[in-house]
């Protein structure tokens, strides 16, 4: 019979692991402490859409946040 481990996986970075104790404070990964609470999604610069696939575009000194859509717009207009 096979007894089933409870696992905890963290939000953060999709880490699963077994507890050793009951108490858990951190994940053993990337040491977050919020393991259990996942990231707020980032807001894309240019519509504002929340998406968990947001890649970050370096332009004029600043970071801007695009989400999928936006990036593929960006690609196909090179005057930008
Ligand atoms: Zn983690
Ligand atoms: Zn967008």
């Amino acid at each position: 019979m096979e007894i089933s481990v409870p696992t905890i996986t963290c939000k953060r970075c999709n880490y699963t692991w077994v507890p050793r104790k009951a108490d858990v404070r951190l994940c053993p990964k990337c040491r977050s402490a919020r393991f259990d609470q996942a990231r707020e999604p980032e807001k894309c610069f240019l519509c504002g859409q929340q998406s968990d696939d947001m890649k970050q575009v370096i332009g004029n000194a600043q970071v801007y946040n695009l989400c999928p859509e936006c990036r593929e717009k960006k690609e196909n207009d090179n005057g930008l």
